[in-house]
């Protein structure tokens, strides 16, 4: 009866699909079209008109850089009528001052002479540009942004692409950014939500910045100070087939540095781009596999994005921009260190079970590499197939509106953002095995040094600390068992990872790396404080008092962040050089190229107050203190403190093995060379072996050690051998030691290795035996099992499988559990289906699908990112569904009758396909009817804007000699 009881009482996981956007920053045909026009105009005819210019493009290097002015124009959202509400006009306005105020901290530029204007007599994509703008500019703009809207059924927040470049800086000034007011249906989100869109409009803002396919042929090739042009791209883009994808591999300077440190593979030629999804994410996006949740790849992930060292190198590498904050990166551990074999196979390595990255199927949950949440392995569309733990949006910690989830209380979690995802069953005192759920979100707090971790469970009001990285813990409560926890099993990992700001900001402000930049009008750690001015011991002033200085929150404290520094003339804290982490004041002026660095960002080292990628001859980079040091006396130049490159040979030294000898050893028995700082010898005659600082003859090496040829250094034989010829092959062993295969053991038989205390606890077996569990060797695999044959070990069958050939053929499905065996090789539990599908018509064929997930519509029972051509997206009760457009377009968007493009025979006039252009219309290139009269109005601007630039340049020209002078 009990057991009965219990049964019922077992929940499923509710799974609330993720919440996704896809980036369709270029999938827009409309983008598509006009970079096409724009890219031809520019290169045959703007641009040659302002050749012999490059002297002010390059000044972009110079001293005298300034944070870069963005302006916004919101004037469309009032002048469009497609259904705008007032509260989604003041959300789109609230977002994008707060994104633009964050480029102005991140990129510093020459600063444009004059006004900002539109020297193209094309429309900005899909807006017609104020004439204004075109002939008398934007006032103090560097980028002026068109902000406008569309209402669509699809899932993405906004697209955007930048419309001119100036041909002077050549660089982007101007861009359009489009929201989707279909998808921005709540105007008041939460704070973990509101980050999530500011995070999709910084996405979309980077674009313009110049991260697009469309963008590289501007880049400027620092070689010769020209952009690459189409013809010249393949210099930074080569493609490679990577786990069986066609991949564009970034090979640019600056992303090419940060890709071989970030993975610790000096192989790598650059960095991967996206490979999936069609135009609109592959080559635009850094590849999903290899670096998840960096803000730049193509998709939203639950957990939020981090705006990494990768794209600021990117934003470097098109030379459009004086200096970009490197001090503003936010980590990411994502591969990090993980070597060459990641960056290539990553979940297709021999070795994937190194990756935590990974997980090998979707039937695994647990907590995702960053325990920001908990849910099963997936496979995104962007992975290469890869699967790995991204949290339901209901299960992810950091958001605060999952509190009020039926199941927190009884689970003991809590949602906050101090809560990481922790593998636990903890359960309301009575309720133990309710949920078969293993991980839960808790309350956790790292210590400063991270050697103890606090987990709070308010329900009960009791606290439990982990000082052991990986230990179980049975929790009991009143002395009844409540579950068990395994703390973190790398504390260090845990506490780092953790990039919440503060309550999130309070839908104030933008979280980067843990700091809220907020608003104007706010102020305080979380930009939770309504404040004009500066925010001092609870009052709003006009200025910190001496001794503090106004933080980049406006609050005034007596220190300043990392990148800034307290300037005591105006108590503010000031930028330091983008290149420095801390620093003691500004950057000298003109000539000298001292940058007042105290500390350097990661990867780069500090050497006499300048923050350097590489330390200068007979320096190396010492990575600890991320400083510049002397190489050792006698060395000339080196590695590091133990490494030597080249030794002072003006003094008699010699370089060997990395120290720096003098052959004068005379006061040595049978020494070659000696070490001219520590008086002993390093290396011996031939013949001799060196052990204990003594040059000796093989049979001297003594027992449990061999002469080792290749080094001349007597070296120690395996464990348990007394005499051997080199490590792996020993000849006779110590007692109590039986001889293996050239290996000594006392483990109990047949194994072969074992654990030091239990020695029948097996880690390798003896020949002809295989290892089980990770603790038997057994001479056959059980059943549920497989036999590796390279590794020699039984690996379990897939879940639901009773008997395979390997991980991914299963010759028998576990039917009285409910598995089917599926296309001959998986077994698939009844009724579940393959994502993206998200319900199946069929139990017995998890691919017809009769529902699909968020980003995806059903075209003929199987779930496509982009319906057929023509066809179309809508939602019909409730399911995204691809739908016939009329027969008279080619392709249409978001209504049957709305083209976007026409068959050959017709042309497209305001989103209808007609057989010829009504009156006053001609038929463009592109088969679009374009207003006959516009060409001459055109033609006269396009001079008239030409001379604006020459006007322009000469103005800039005459002040910059000036200057110079002065
Ligand atoms: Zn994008």
């Amino acid at each position: 009866m009990k057991i009965i009881i219990q049964s019922l009482l077992v929940f499923t996981v509710c799974i609330i699909p993720l919440i996704i956007g896809e980036c369709q920053h270029d999938s827009n045909e409309e983008i598509k079209r006009f970079q096409e026009e724009f890219s031809q105009q520019y290169f045959n005819s703007i641009l040659p008109n302002h050749q012999n210019q490059n002297n002010l493009r390059k000044l972009q290097n110079s001293q005298d850089l300034q944070n870069i002015r963005v302006t916004l124009d919101f004037s469309y959202l009032d002048t469009l009528q497609l259904g705008i509400t007032d509260k989604q006009k003041a959300y789109i306005q609230k977002i994008s001052k707060i994104a633009a105020q964050f480029i102005t901290k991140l990129i510093k530029v020459k600063p444009l002479t004059g006004n900002n204007i539109y020297g193209s007599n094309l429309r900005c994509i899909d807006i017609a540009v104020p004439i204004n703008d075109q002939k008398i500019g934007v006032e103090n703009s560097d980028l002026n942004l068109y902000i406008i809207y569309f209402n669509s059924g699809s899932s993405a927040l906004a697209n955007a692409a930048s419309c001119f470049m100036n041909p002077v800086y050549q660089r982007p000034t101007f861009g359009r950014v489009s929201f989707n007011i279909g998808y921005l249906t709540n105007t008041n989100p939460n704070s973990f939500k509101f980050q999530l869109d500011l995070q999709v409009l910084l996405h979309e803002i980077i674009h313009v910045l110049g991260f697009s396919s469309d963008s590289m042929q501007y880049w400027i090739d620092p070689d010769t100070q020209k952009p690459y042009k189409l013809s010249g791209i393949s210099k930074i883009n080569t493609y490679q087939t990577i786990r069986g994808f066609k991949t564009l591999i970034l090979t640019s300077k600056n992303v090419t540095d940060i890709a071989r440190k970030h993975y610790n593979c000096s192989q790598i030629i650059g960095m991967q781009i996206e490979n999936q999804g069609g135009s609109g994410s592959a080559g635009s996006h850094w590849e999903r596999t290899v670096i998840m949740n960096e803000l730049m790849t193509a998709q939203q992930v639950s957990i939020g994005a981090t705006l990494s060292q990768f794209t600021i190198a990117l934003l470097k590498d098109t030379g459009f921009w004086g200096d970009v904050n490197i001090n503003i990166a936010g980590q990411i551990l994502w591969g990090k260190n993980q070597g060459c074999d990641f960056y290539n196979q990553a979940c297709q390595s021999s070795n994937k079970a190194n990756f935590q990255e990974f997980v090998s199927s979707s039937s695994v949950e647990g907590c995702s590499l960053t325990n920001d949440g908990y849910g099963v392995g997936i496979n995104d569309g962007f992975s290469d197939n890869c699967y790995y733990i991204q949290p339901y949006s209901n299960m992810l910690c950091t958001d605060l509106s999952n509190q009020n989830n039926s199941q927190t209380d009884l689970k003991l979690e809590s949602y906050s953002t101090n809560s990481r995802c922790i593998m636990s069953t903890l359960t309301k005192p009575g309720m133990l095995g309710s949920f078969s759920s293993k991980s839960r979100c808790h309350e956790s707090l790292c210590s400063s040094d991270f050697s103890t971790i606090t987990i709070t469970i308010k329900q009960l009001n009791m606290t439990i600390e982990c000082n052991q990285p990986g230990q179980s813990k049975v929790i009991n409560y009143n002395n009844k068992k409540i579950g068990d926890l395994e703390c973190p099993k790398n504390f260090n990992y845990f506490c780092s990872n953790n990039q919440q700001c503060v309550n999130n900001c309070s839908s104030n402000g933008l979280c980067i790396n843990k700091i809220c930049h907020c608003a104007e009008g706010f102020t305080g750690v979380d930009c939770s404080i309504s404040c004009n001015y500066f925010y001092e011991n609870g009052s709003c002033v006009n200025n910190c008092s001496n001794g503090n200085f106004a933080n980049p929150d406006k609050t005034c404290r007596s220190s300043c962040p990392d990148g800034y520094f307290g300037d005591t003339k105006t108590n503010q804290c000031q930028q330091c050089d983008f290149s420095c982490k801390q620093c003691n004041g500004p950057p000298s002026s003109s000539q000298s190229l001292q940058k007042n660095c105290t500390q350097c960002t990661l990867y780069k080292y500090l050497y006499s107050g300048n923050c350097l990628d590489q330390c200068p001859t007979g320096y190396y980079g010492d990575i600890l203190s991320q400083e510049c040091k002397k190489c050792g006396s006698g060395c000339l130049n080196c590695e590091n403190s133990q490494k030597c490159i080249q030794c002072d040979s003006t003094i008699g030294l010699v370089l060997n093995q990395g120290i720096c000898g003098s052959q004068n050893c005379d006061q040595f028995n049978n020494c070659n060379q000696c070490s001219a700082i520590s008086k002993t010898c390093i290396d011996c005659k031939s013949g001799f072996y060196l052990i204990n600082q003594n040059c000796v003859t093989p049979d001297q090496c003594g027992d449990g050690y061999y002469a080792n040829k290749n080094n001349k250094l007597c070296e120690k034989c395996g464990d348990g051998c007394v005499k051997c010829s080199n490590l792996d092959l020993c000849n006779e062993c110590a007692v109590g030691y039986r001889l293996t295969d050239g290996i000594c053991t006392n483990c109990i038989f047949p194994c072969k290795k074992c654990d030091q205390i239990n020695k029948s606890q097996c880690q390798m077996c003896e020949s002809g035996y295989f290892l089980y569990q990770n603790s038997i060797c057994v001479n056959k695999c059980p059943k549920n099992t497989y036999l590796d044959p390279v590794s020699q070990i039984c690996y379990p069958c897939q879940k639901g499988c009773v008997d395979c050939q390997n991980q991914l053929k299963c010759n028998q499905c576990d039917e009285i559990s409910g598995y089917y065996l599926f296309d001959n090789q998986q077994c698939v539990l009844k009724g579940d289906c393959f994502s993206p599908c998200l319900v199946c018509q069929d139990p017995k064929n998890p691919k017809i699908c009769s529902k699909c997930q968020d980003s995806f519509s059903l075209q003929d029972n199987l779930c496509v990112q982009q319906c057929k051509s023509g066809y179309y997206s809508q939602k019909i009760n409730g399911i995204n569904t691809c739908l016939k457009c009329s027969d008279s377009c080619q392709q249409c968007s978001y209504q049957a009758d709305k083209c976007s493009t026409c068959s050959n025979e017709k042309v497209l006039y305001n989103d209808k396909c007609l057989t010829q252009c009504p009156q006053d219309y001609i038929k463009s290139n592109n088969n679009i009817c374009k207003k006959a009269y516009d060409d001459t109005i055109n033609n006269s601007s396009k001079n008239l804007t030409i001379c604006g630039f020459e006007k322009v340049y000469i103005i800039g020209f005459i002040i910059i000699i000036i200057t110079t002078f002065i």
